[in-house]
């Protein structure tokens, strides 16, 4: 089932969370100067237009990334400055975002000589897409494969570190197990990987299930950050969800300072929390 298209929330809460947390971990990753493969089992676009309708449709911008960028000066240190630099870049005339840069572009951003990214997408128009962007990258491959399986089939990378992000849409309520399965025979077979899996967080909490059985896998050092809309919607998301297998030192305190600056003042109108949900 491939119904789900990101362009219809991209630039939402959620994806500030994710982006947040991947870019930071990919600059604090940028402290050892050995190489590192990246992945991206389910990448999307590397762009989205926030002017299309698809965005215009559902309007999921206007409480995420448009509400973050009217309060940018609020937003003060290194952290943050990189991602504001980057959305910068698509500014319109009158300033506003019209368009907003996919998990892709993030990795590729901050590629060096030494790393790589392999980007999966299993939808013919979205793998498209990408594979187009992709021909101006010679350091991205784009592989229109099942991003779970994919992943396993490439580990454990040339490269002596790892960066994965895992950010399916659960379509499907097993995809939550399917995730834990796939993480805990990743972990396998590269344990000093670090590992991003977002989730979404909905009524009834479908996400224990990955979370469960996170905890009961031999996987350990597992962070998790969740981000609670205040106001939540009747149907749909009501928060955004990030395990971090191995993050970098100091991670958790320097994600903790981004999010709460985006979330003062009813910003992001969102509520925190952040703990280890295995310890080390
Ligand atoms: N990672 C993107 C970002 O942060 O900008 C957003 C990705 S979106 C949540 C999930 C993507 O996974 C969709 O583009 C969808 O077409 C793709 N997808 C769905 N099933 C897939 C699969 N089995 N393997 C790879 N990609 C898949």
């Amino acid at each position: 089932m491939l119904s789900y298209l990101h362009a219809f929330h991209a630039g939402n809460f959620a994806d500030v969370h994710k982006h947040a947390a991947l870019t930071l971990a990919i600059r604090m990753m940028h402290s050892k100067s050995s190489g590192i493969a990246c992945f991206d089992t389910h990448a999307g676009s590397a762009f989205y237009d926030l002017t299309d309708k698809s965005a215009l449709k559902t309007g999921e911008a206007a409480s995420g990334i448009h509400r973050l960028w009217s309060w940018r000066d609020r937003l003060h240190g290194d952290d943050w400055q990189a991602m504001l630099d980057e959305w910068a870049q698509g500014q319109g005339a009158d300033g506003s975002l019209v368009d907003y840069p996919g998990s892709p572009h993030w990795f590729e951003r901050y590629l060096r000589q030494q790393d790589n990214l392999t980007a999966f997408e299993l939808h013919p128009a979205e793998g498209q897409t990408l594979a187009n962007w992709a021909r101006r990258h010679s350091r991205v491959r784009v592989l229109q494969e099942d991003g779970l399986k994919g992943l396993l089939s490439h580990l454990p990378p040339r490269q002596p570190r790892l960066l994965a992000l895992v950010d399916p849409s659960y379509e499907i309520k097993t995809d939550y197990e399917e995730v834990a399965r796939t993480m805990t025979r990743a972990w396998q077979k590269c344990r000093h990987g670090v590992y991003l899996i977002w989730y979404p967080i909905l009524p009834g909490r479908p996400d224990e299930k990955l979370k469960q059985a996170i905890s009961a896998s031999p996987i350990n050092k597992v962070l998790c950050s969740e981000v609670m809309r205040n106001h939540a919607p009747q149907r749909g998301m009501c928060g955004s969800g990030m395990l971090v297998v191995n993050p970098p030192w100091g991670f958790n305190n320097r994600l903790a300072v981004m999010m709460r600056a985006a979330a003062r003042d009813s910003c992001l109108g969102v509520g925190l929390s952040m703990q280890w949900l295995v310890a080390e």
